[in-house]
C-alpha cells in the first residue's frame, strides 16, 4: 500500500528472512513495492496479517475491518502493498490473510484494490497503475460507481455498507 517518500530508495527492509516476498522499488513509480520472490497461485496465502494497532480513523496505511476499526498492519512490510485497478491480491479480513486472487509470477509486484477494504479513504488519489481498466480516481468504495466496483472481490464490511445504500 501507500508509501512514504522518506523511505530510502536503496534501503533493504528487514523481512525476517522471508523467502516469499520482498520490498523493492516499483518500476512504475518511485515508491517501494511488495514483490514476489516465488510464484503464487489463486488462493495461496501470501502472508497472514494482524493488527499492530487499531485506530478509530483511517490513515494512508490502515486497512478497514469495521465501521470504527482501522488496523496498522503487522508484519509492517505489508504496508508496501500498493493499489492496482488490476490487483493480484486481496486482504481477507475474515481469515486475516493476504490472499492471491490472480496468478503472480516471481518478481511481480503484489497489489490490492484499495476500495476492496476502504469505505471512505483518507487520501483519495489519481491511479497510474497502467492497467487497461484503470479506474483513474481512486476513492473509498462509498464514493465509487457501482460499475467500477462490480468486478472486484470486496470485504464483507464493504458489501454490507453498499447494501445499506441501496
Ligand atoms: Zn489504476
Amino acid at each position: 500500500m501507500r508509501v512514504t517518500t522518506a523511505f530510502s530508495y536503496h534501503n533493504t527492509y528487514n523481512m525476517s528472512n522471508n523467502t516469499d516476498v520482498h520490498v523493492a522499488p516499483s518500476e512504475m513509480h518511485e515508491q517501494q513495492s511488495l514483490r514476489a520472490l516465488r510464484r503464487f497461485d489463486i488462493g495461496d496465502v501470501i502472508s497472514p496479517f494482524s493488527a499492530s494497532q487499531i485506530l478509530a480513523q483511517p490513515n494512508y496505511l490502515t486497512i478497514q475491518l469495521s465501521e470504527n476499526e482501522h488496523i496498522m498492519l503487522q508484519p509492517e512490510w505489508l504496508q508496501y502493498t500498493n493499489h492496482s485497478c488490476n490487483p493480484n491480491a486481496f486482504f481477507n479480513i475474515e481469515t486475516m490473510q493476504l490472499e492471491c486472487v490472480r496468478p503472480i509470477n516471481t518478481g511481480e509486484e503484489i497489489t490490492f484494490f484499495y476500495p476492496s477494504t476502504e469505505w471512505s479513504m483518507d487520501q483519495p488519489f489519481i491511479c497510474k497503475c497502467n492497467s487497461v481498466h484503470c479506474i483513474g480516481y481512486i476513492r473509498g468504495a462509498k464514493e465509487m460507481a457501482d460499475k467500477d466496483l462490480a468486478n472486484y472481490r470486496l470485504s464483507p464490511f464493504i458489501l454490507r455498507k453498499l447494501r445499506e445504500l441501496e
